[in-house]
Parts: C-alpha cells; sequence; structure tokens
C-alpha cells in the first residue's frame, strides 16, 4: 500500500469512527508522525495532503523542519521526550510541544520562542498508566502545572497529551483513555484557550476516538514498520 492509500484508508476509519460515536465530522485531527522516515516519505504524505506533523527527536526533527521551510501550511509538532539543553531549537522550529511536563522546560521554552514567531502551542503529557519508564506528571499535579505555563507569554496551553500503556483489548484500552477525557473536560472548563486532547495511535485509534481524543498520532500505520 503506498502513503497516499494508507492515509486515505485511515481518514476514513476516523470518520467512520466520529460518525459511530456521535462526534462532528473533521473533530479528530490526523497527525503524520514521521520518526526515523525520511523527507521523500513526508513528500509523498504533503502530496496526499497531509498538513500535520510529528517528530520525536531534536535533531531529526529539526532537519526536516528546515528541508521543507519553503512551505508555510505545514505544521510541525514536538512529540519527543525533551532535555533542558535542547529546548531553544525546539521552540525555534517547531509550532507546538505535546510533552511539556515540568515548568522549567516550560518556562525555556517561552523565553526562547523568538519575537517574530507566534506564541508556541504547548500539551501537558499526563503519565496516565503510572509507567516508570514514561515521561508526564500524575494527573493530581495537571492543575499546578497548568496555572504556571498560563502566565508564560510566549505559549499557548492547548490541552493534554498522553501515551497509554499499550493494551490489545478495546475494554482496557478504554480505561485510560478515559480518564484521559475525565482531566481533558476539567481543563476545559478552566482555561478557554484549551482545545486538543492528542491520545490515540495505530493500535488504539478507535478506542481513542470514541474517548473523545480531539487529535490522533500515527506513525506505522500511514509509513508502515520503523526499522
Ligand atoms: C512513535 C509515536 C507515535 C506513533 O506510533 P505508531 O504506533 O507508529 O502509530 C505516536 N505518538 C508518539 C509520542 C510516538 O512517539
Amino acid at each position: 500500500m503506498s502513503i497516499a492509500q494508507n492515509l486515505a484508508t485511515i481518514k476514513q476509519k476516523i470518520e467512520q469512527v466520529e460518525n459511530q460515536a456521535n462526534r462532528p465530522q473533521n473533530s479528530v485531527k490526523l497527525l503524520a508522525v514521521t520518526k526515523t522516515k525520511p523527507v521523500t516519505a513526508i513528500e509523498q504524505a504533503i502530496e496526499a495532503g497531509q498538513r500535520c506533523f510529528g517528530e520525536n527527536y531534536v535533531q531529526e526533527g529539526i532537519e526536516k523542519v528546515q528541508y521543507f521551510a519553503g512551505n508555510d501550511q505545514l505544521e510541525w509538532h514536538f512529540i519527543g521526550a525533551l532535555q533542558s539543553n535542547k529546548t531553544r531549537p525546539v521552540a525555534t522550529h517547531f509550532d507546538w510541544v505535546q510533552t511539556v511536563d515540568r515548568f522549567k522546560i516550560a518556562q525555556r521554552l517561552s523565553e526562547q520562542r523568538p519575537d517574530d514567531l507566534p506564541p508556541l502551542n504547548v500539551l501537558i503529557q499526563i503519565n496516565i498508566s503510572d509507567e516508570n519508564s514514561k515521561s508526564g506528571i500524575a494527573p493530581e499535579e495537571m492543575f499546578a502545572l497548568a496555572e504556571q505555563i498560563a502566565d508564560l507569554p510566549r505559549l499557548t496551553l492547548r490541552g493534554l497529551m498522553a501515551i497509554p500503556k499499550p493494551e490489545s483489548e478495546p475494554e482496557a484500552q478504554r480505561v485510560a483513555l478515559s480518564q484521559m477525557a475525565i482531566l481533558f473536560e476539567q481543563l476545559k472548563e478552566k482555561y478557554t484557550s484549551v482545545d486538543i486532547l492528542s491520545m490515540g495511535m495505530s493500535d488504539d485509534l478507535v478506542s481513542a476516538i470514541e474517548c473523545g481524543s480531539t487529535m490522533v498520532r500515527i506513525g506505522t500505520a500511514i509509513f508502515g514498520a520503523r526499522d
């Protein structure tokens, strides 16, 4: 299957689940995750109409952002773990950071966001399955971090992101996904800028949309397995 065909299949799936779950059409955005994939793969996705891309590694991501700098319709999301010594290139080149999980990182991103660019869109990453190996804050810490981020002039708090522990059964997948949906509703009530709940990958796409995701992050199902 070509990248264009895979994209069409995913978009059809998203639309089908939106309908089944009684959600409005186009309420779920598709982020194409391109880590380890060459620029030729991204070119094919752009050709097929895709505009939003997610990258996990700073150096690799920046090279791709720069390669496509002539195309101002593209939206670049940083979705990997971010160390504080790497915040400047991310603040300079990306439009979104989905993995903010401490104030120090948020503060640096705000300070380092260039004045000639719009504020950087950020999501707070929640460690919803409480895994030691995963980044993200505990749900109880959400409001405290949100309050600090809301005060930063060069960031816009847009919502939440999570990578739940992989589960193969939909019922098991929905446990963490519905907990995220509750947190998202609570945050949305308090901040008018909040509109994005980023959850759902190739293997839990359907459950995530059923549970209220507004942005799914899909790599493998579009571009094939990574090396
Ligand atoms: C790699 C990655 C994805 C995409 O995962 P697939 O299973 O390939 O769809 C989504 N989100 C994050 C944070 C990732 O690192």
